[in-house]
């Protein structure tokens, strides 16, 4: 707010003299801006300054001249008021933009990434659909879930995952022999509950019942190639 020597404010005053069609007190009261505006081949009469007044009366009037002349790019026209007003008060800078390249979504924030997470861990499954429904809800908390069947969305499961742990590499695909090991601990695992040898779990072991029968056999327990009733060479 810009008051002088006289009373009220400044751009009350010029557009008084604007509507009075009194250019020499515009000038009077306005001179840089007045001489700003001027450095243009066609003159400005006084209603052609209502405007200006209107908008920049009261910015001080020093101001409203240099942005006048930064936005002087050509010499035929002159900057609009509205422009002047947005040279003297540039919008405000996006608010805290994320780093270069990435784009901050609500589904891929820390928040949405722990959201997803805390859902897992809940119980909540991890959609499989095929192919995979291009259809997703984010639901409040940024977590997304497929439309079509209702469990988390698994893209952004990854991603969580590898926030959530991001130095953690690839666990290596099991070899045949891990397959094999595990498929044998987990065969002598039913022989000491008591139960039937699997028949997947001899498939994936290779057949080789004369190992796992010594195997067994080291345990005390008797390996069968009996299974499910169906008698086997
Ligand atoms: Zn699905």
């Amino acid at each position: 707010m810009k008051e002088n020597e006289e009373n009220g404010l400044l751009s009350v005053r010029l557009l008084a003299a604007c509507d009075a069609d009194n250019m020499a007190r515009i000038a009077y009261l306005w001179g840089p801006v007045v001489a700003a505006l001027g450095s243009w081949r066609k003159r400005l009469h006084p209603a052609d300054y209502k405007p200006y007044a209107s908008i920049l009366g009261d910015e001080p009037p020093e101001d409203v001249a240099a942005a006048i002349r930064g936005l002087a790019r050509t010499e035929e026209w002159r900057p609009a008021a509205a422009d002047v007003y947005q040279r003297l008060h540039p919008p405000a800078p996006e608010p805290e933009r994320p780093a270069a390249g990435v784009t901050q979504r609500p589904d891929n924030t820390e928040a949405a990434y722990r959201a997803v997470l805390d859902e897992a861990v809940m119980g909540a499954e991890i959609c499989d659909c095929v192919p995979r429904s291009p259809q997703m809800d984010i639901d409040r908390h940024g977590v997304l879930w497929c439309s079509a069947c209702g469990n988390l969305e698994p893209g952004q499961y990854d991603q969580a995952l590898e926030w959530e742990n991001p130095t953690k590499p690839e666990p290596p695909a099991p070899s045949t022999e891990d397959i094999k090991r595990w498929a044998r601990d987990e065969q002598l695992l039913r022989l000491r509950q008591g139960k039937q040898p699997s028949p997947l779990l001899r498939k994936l072991m290779g057949g080789d019942d004369e190992t796992m029968r010594k195997l067994a056999a080291t345990f005390g327990l008797a390996f069968s190639l009996e299974v499910d009733g169906d008698r086997r060479p």
